[in-house]
């Protein structure tokens, strides 16, 4: 079970940053991305990280604000 964090560093309300299951929709359409010229473009994925704890002590590390989970996380 793997996790990713999602930084859209273009979006305006700069809430974006947010933690996501490997199998999210959104993070599918992040694998998308990926394998296109333009990567990194609108943002970037981070990740995966093994555990969610992983996720979470980097995101606090990396973004010194309060967690942002995506509804996937919690979803079985
Ligand atoms: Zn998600």
């Amino acid at each position: 079970m793997n996790y990713y964090i999602y930084d859209n560093w273009q979006a305006a309300d700069r809430l974006s940053p947010k933690i996501h299951k490997w199998n999210c929709g959104y993070c599918h359409m992040g694998f998308g991305m990926h394998t296109n010229a333009n990567r990194g473009e609108h943002g970037v994925w981070i990740g995966p990280f093994d555990e969610i704890e992983y996720a979470r002590n980097y995101f606090q590390l990396k973004f010194n604000g309060p967690l942002n989970e995506c509804n996937c996380v919690h979803n079985h």
